[in-house]
């Protein structure tokens, strides 16, 4: 007997007649004399539209209240998942991620998990039931409900699976695994059989949504092995685990994140504790900083530009705003047109050139690149966000198709 825990996204679960399909599919892993535990995510655009709806009413909804309305799209899907098992004879035991002994913290809209406590789980599961955890939400201090951010059901798999010393961790989804570029973007993405968490890590924070970052970070963290796979399509998917370096290839995968925004400071006074002031008062907040480019200093003042999410923008452009006013500089600006291009690959670590190539494939397709940022295994570049897609299929062609 195996303990496994199954996530199946909001794509897979987005109509009466999927939610009883994958029922059908859990049943038959039970009925192998397994344990399973399935985290479910709201069905369909379901937390899109609840985004939406709060909009409607608020400019800039307040977090607590946005999490209450959120963590309703997954509670939906427990319940009609549990029903859905029990009307095919099976046991089934639903709770919102806030009853699974999921505890966070208070960061709103982006909770951490600071503990699981999976004694309840454990006990239904000895109890011979099919237990169904709500993705994405937790009990943060003073019992009040959080999200795990945007693809959050991802980071409840992998940290109950962690917590459970679960046997299989499988995140199923509505493509057969994660390809060296978006399938929906690029058809002649090839499926990845095995991949390093670092560069899984790399894919999931430049715009692969496949996976959420923070779920591959925790996986990492806790050596948890899970597998990417289609839910109405059978196939091993890909499996995601430690790999050696000498492993991987020079460039596995290629990806784009068109969520993404650039704020300019002009002309700050260029003295030690500048950057400092801005990027803690940013931090605090809990706004994450992607690229920062400074320029050269010119008669004692320099340029600092740097990217945020999207979705942070107008919270990272008043903070800014008001700390660029206190240190003297002359100017603020946004910049919302832009898109994000990377290239990923453990192998890029022994070899040399592999930046030179990827601005040479861009150039020949006629793309301007506006910023650069490098780590051992990935190199991003700032397009306009009209360039995105060609400057995906040239960075494809030049590294996998060319392979
Ligand atoms: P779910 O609802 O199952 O959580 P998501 O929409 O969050 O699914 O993630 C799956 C989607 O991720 C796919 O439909 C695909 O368009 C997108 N995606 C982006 N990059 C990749 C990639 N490299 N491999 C596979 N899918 C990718
Ligand atoms: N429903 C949430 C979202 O759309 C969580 C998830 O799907 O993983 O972001
Ligand atoms: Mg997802």
């Amino acid at each position: 007997m195996a303990l496994i825990v199954q996530k199946f996204g909001g794509s897979s679960l987005a109509t009466a007649e999927k939610i009883k399909k994958v029922a059908a599919r859990v049943v038959a892993v039970k009925r192998q004399n397994h344990q399973v535990v399935v985290v479910v995510s709201a069905m369909g655009k379901t937390t899109d539209n609840l985004i939406a709806l709060a909009r409607q009413v608020h400019h800039q909804p307040p977090g607590r209240e946005l999490d209450l309305l959120l963590a309703t799209g997954e509670m939906v899907s427990v319940a009609l998942m549990s029903m859905a098992i029990e009307e095919l004879g099976e046991e089934a035991e639903g709770f919102p991620g806030y009853f699974a002994g999921i505890k966070t913290d208070s960061v709103h809209t982006k909770a951490r998990i600071m503990k699981i406590d999976p004694a309840r789980i454990r006990k239904e599961l000895e109890a011979g039931k099919i237990v169904v955890v709500a993705g994405f939400q937790g009990l943060g201090p003073e019992n009040i409900i959080t999200t795990l951010g945007r693809g959050g059901s991802d980071l409840t798999a992998i940290a109950l699976a962690a917590s459970l010393k679960a046997d299989l961790c499988e995140i199923y989804t509505d493509v057969p695994g994660v390809f060296t570029a978006d399938p929906h973007r690029i058809p002649g993405a090839r499926l990845i059989r095995c991949l390093a968490y670092e560069e899984m890590l790399e894919m999931a924070s430049t715009g692969a949504k496949v996976m959420q970052s923070r779920a591959v970070e925790f996986a990492k963290k806790y050596q948890v092995v899970f597998s990417v796979k289609s839910t109405f399509e059978e196939g091993e998917g890909t499996m995601v685990k430690e790999i050696e370096v000498q492993e991987g290839a020079v460039v596995s995968s290629v990806s784009v994140d068109e969520n993404q925004a650039k704020i300019s400071v002009f002309r700050v006074p260029d003295r030690p504790g500048i950057a400092a002031k801005l990027f803690q008062a940013l931090g605090s907040e809990n706004i994450n900083v992607d690229m920062i480019v400074q320029n050269v200093g010119r008669d004692n003042h320099a340029d600092i530009s740097f990217t945020v999410n999207l979705t942070d923008l107008e919270k990272a452009l008043s903070l800014t705003r008001e700390v660029a006013g206190c240190l003297g500089a002359e100017r603020v600006s946004a910049d919302d047109d832009i898109a994000k291009v990377s290239i990923i690959g453990i192998g890029m670590m022994n070899h040399p050139g592999v930046a030179g190539r990827m601005f040479q494939a861009l150039a020949r397709a006629g793309v301007n690149i506006e910023m650069i940022s490098t780590s051992e295994i990935k190199i991003s570049c700032v397009v306009r966000r009209a360039d995105a897609q060609k400057s995906l299929e040239a960075a494809h062609r030049e590294f996998i198709e060319k392979n």
